[in-house]
């Protein structure tokens, strides 16, 4: 579960994120709509503590950070990162170790980072790379992949640090076309399985059969949120139905 109140981003003079409020229940999909510039990346990667918000709160289950109350220097670093390893982000361009197998890929951050058995990590490994359809090219190098395999081992690879939530941004955008089908098929199996997912897409139509909500976002405010029958199919505010008019 995730609860977001109150929160505010700036770049400089650039106010990214102006109060954003929302929740997403365990085991429900979050889709991020919104037009260029309107703040989508920027909320995932604050709940991600990539970039630190100024203010407001972010809870991913147990672990709650209040930003704008957040201590100076070691303390504050300490709490960020207490919430950063609740969730887990799958980018845009997947990240792999270029030098490692896939499977290695998978079990560098729960075997260095996490300091779990090495047995147990590489049996659950093996376990996601089945999930994911890959379970041949365990011994593979990432540049033996096509791109949308390496996109469902980023996949893998972020399901591996066993997180409470796990965050995509834009998963497909840096694909072929005819890639882009088999990343969402990936997707949308965690969905049903009950992983609760927070995804910024385009793709509208994938976005109204996988999500449980959708947030429309412009101008760093959320200005629609609801079930995609409505957001999506009857949307209520013109900025929202001015975007879908233009993506769809
Ligand atoms: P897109 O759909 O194009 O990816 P988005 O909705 O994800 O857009 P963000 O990436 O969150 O939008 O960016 C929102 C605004 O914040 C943009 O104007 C962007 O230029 C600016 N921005 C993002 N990151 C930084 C940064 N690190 N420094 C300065 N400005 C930034």
């Amino acid at each position: 579960r995730i609860e977001v109140t109150g929160l505010k981003k700036s770049f400089g003079d650039l106010n990214v994120l102006r109060g954003i409020d929302f929740t997403t229940p365990r085991g429900t999909s979050t889709v991020l709509l919104g037009p260029s510039g309107s703040g989508k990346t920027t909320l995932l990667r604050s709940l991600n503590v990539l970039d630190t918000p100024d203010a407001g709160v972010v809870r991913i289950d147990d672990v709650s950070v209040d930003f704008s109350a957040l201590p100076a220097g070691k303390a504050g670093r300490a709490e960020g990162r207490r919430l950063r390893a609740q969730s887990g982000m799958v980018f845009q361009s997947h990240n792999l170790f270029p030098h490692r197998t896939v499977l290695e890929n998978l079990t560098e951050g729960p075997i260095v980072a996490q300091k779990r058995p090495v047995d147990e990590v590489v049996a659950e490994a093996r376990v996601l790379l089945d999930q994911v359809g890959l379970a041949e090219k365990a011994d593979s190098y990432p540049y033996q992949l096509s791109g949308g395999q390496q996109q469902r081992v980023g996949i893998a690879r972020a399901l591996a640090l066993k997180p409470r939530v796990v965050l995509f941004d834009e998963p497909t955008s840096a694909l072929d076309p005819e890639l882009v089908g088999e990343v969402l098929a990936v997707i949308k199996d965690l969905a049903s399985q009950g992983w609760t997912t927070v995804i910024v897409t385009h793709e509208i139509r994938f976005a109204e059969k996988v999500a449980d909500q959708v947030l429309f976002l412009d101008g760093g405010v959320i200005v629609e949120s609801g079930p995609p029958a409505q957001v999506i199919a009857e949307p209520r505010e013109e900025r929202t139905q001015r975007f879908l008019r233009r993506v769809l």
